[in-house]
């Protein structure tokens, strides 16, 4: 099924890039959903977690990562860890990843999951990822999972010169966009990439 997923979605879709697609021919995705979703894990679609969360679709998945272009030595953080899976999806082509979660039982779960799994090159932290990660910038690449209004410049300050970040910008209830930042030592330049719907970046635990 993981096969199938990645030809059907996404090679058929354009995206070639090799690390990604063995990554998501690695990663098992049931492993990061409720049993009562495992059956549905490979399908084309975003999938609840609970607490209003939702894994991305495994194409956005892709996506965002292959843009990234992710590199064997680089350290990259996440905002918004939920169920852990692009976590892992990075953490097969990366040294180092570093995620952060606002919603408590979402970070805790997704910690007790990786480990689980045996990932050992992923750590989990609950805070609003707004501040980023101050004690272990900076990053090559940081990848947001979650829709905001704008980019957080926390997360453009943890940037290395030379790094890379994507982000959804938009508001809930408007169009979002997959935002690329490229930041150098002169400038920060922003491009507008697909339209896509992510849940919001929000600035407190949900309830
Ligand atoms: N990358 C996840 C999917 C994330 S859904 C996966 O692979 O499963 C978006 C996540 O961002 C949710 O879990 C949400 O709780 C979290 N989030 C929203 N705002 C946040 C913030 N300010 N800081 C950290 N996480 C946040």
């Amino acid at each position: 099924m993981r096969k199938l997923m990645v030809s059907e979605q996404i090679e058929a879709r354009g995206i070639l890039h090799e690390a990604t697609l063995n990554a998501m021919r690695k990663v098992e995705r049931h492993q990061f959903v409720s049993d009562y979703w495992s059956a549905s894990a490979y399908e084309d679609h975003p999938i609840p977690i609970g607490h209003g969360q939702t894994i991305s679709q495994p194409y956005i998945v892709a996506y965002m990562t292959s843009q990234l272009d992710p590199q064997e030595n680089w350290k990259v953080l996440e905002i918004g860890t939920g169920s852990g899976y692009q976590a892992a999806v990075l953490a097969e082509i990366v040294d180092q990843v570093y995620t952060v979660e606002i919603v408590q039982a979402l970070g805790h779960s997704a910690q007790a999951r990786l480990k689980m799994l045996g990932y050992q090159n992923i750590l989990v932290k609950i805070g609003d990822g707004y501040y980023g990660w101050e004690e272990e910038a900076p990053f090559d690449a940081i990848i947001v999972t979650a829709a905001s209004d704008n980019i957080p410049p926390p997360l453009i300050q943890q940037l290395k010169d030379g790094g890379k970040m994507i982000i959804p910008v938009g508001s809930p209830f408007e169009t979002q966009h997959l935002v690329s930042v490229h930041k150098n030592e002169e400038q920060v330049l922003a491009e507008r990439l697909l339209a896509v719907r992510f849940v919001p970046f929000t600035r407190q635990e949900a309830k």
